[in-house]
């Protein structure tokens, strides 16, 4: 089975894609993690995102592996676990504009379909029940009120998790600077023409705004059972 998550940034699509991964057994697949790997390369190698032929002959050939650990998904390029390089604000500040590169997608997209093979999958980005999976037997678009995606991201970034209730101070400034990220790369991502981000027409939409993690999780699980009987 694939349980494809879709929707913008902040919505609470890795945590709860991770959740129903360890709940229901199945293989978690976060591919905005592998864009942001070419990123992250492309910024280190000094590849302008702008530099399109550039950018492509890099995801083409970028030794990029995912593993599933104990503490997740880890991102190997060459080896090496670039897991926490990768969600820099450079890396967040570019990553559109590589993703919207068809030539970067064309390489992922291939990555992703090999890696989900033979096995039960929860895949979570912006065009998995769109163009990764359109087969997908459960199609989740998941979103988030801005300010409840900026609040949950800054919590993130100062070391919180409002998933698990770990606490970090945040201020009114810095949550209304994240929040006004989150809808820049929400617009870039959603107006580029390489698979924007949209809903598949099949989908179900879930507004995770004030429900709990384990909320949103059964809310799929009872999607996954109806497809099941
Ligand atoms: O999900 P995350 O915020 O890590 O994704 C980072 C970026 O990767 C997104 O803003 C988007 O530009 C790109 N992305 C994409 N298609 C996906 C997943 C992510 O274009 N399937």
């Amino acid at each position: 089975m694939i349980v494809a998550i879709d929707g913008p940034a902040g919505s609470g699509k890795s945590t709860v894609a991770r959740a129903l991964a360890a709940r229901e057994g199945l293989t978690y697949l976060d591919t905005g993690a592998m864009y942001r790997a070419v990123t992250c390369a492309a910024l280190e190698r000094g590849v302008s995102a702008s530099d399109a032929d550039a950018v492509a002959e890099l995801a083409r050939t970028l030794p990029l592996s995912l593993t599933t650990g104990a503490s997740g998904q880890q991102v190997l390029v060459d080896g090496e676990d670039r897991t926490a390089e990768i969600r820099t604000p450079e890396v967040d500040a570019n990553v559109s504009a590589v993703a919207a590169n068809p030539a970067v997608r064309e390489a992922m997209v291939s990555l992703q379909r090999k890696l989900a093979e033979g096995a039960n999958v929860v895949a979570e980005g912006r065009d998995i029940g769109t163009v990764v999976f359109p087969a997908a037997e459960v199609k989740v678009f998941l979103t988030a009120d801005p300010a409840a995606r900026a609040h949950r991201r800054a919590v993130q970034r100062a070391g919180g998790d409002t998933a698990t209730g770990k606490a970090a101070a945040t201020d009114a400034a810095q949550e209304r600077a994240v929040e006004d990220e989150l809808i820049a790369r929400d617009k870039a991502d959603s107006s580029r023409a390489a698979s924007p981000l949209r809903p598949a027409d099949d989908a179900r939409h879930l507004d995770s705004t004030g429900l709990s993690v384990d909320e949103v999780c059964d809310l799929i699980v009872g999607l996954m059972r109806e497809v099941r009987s």
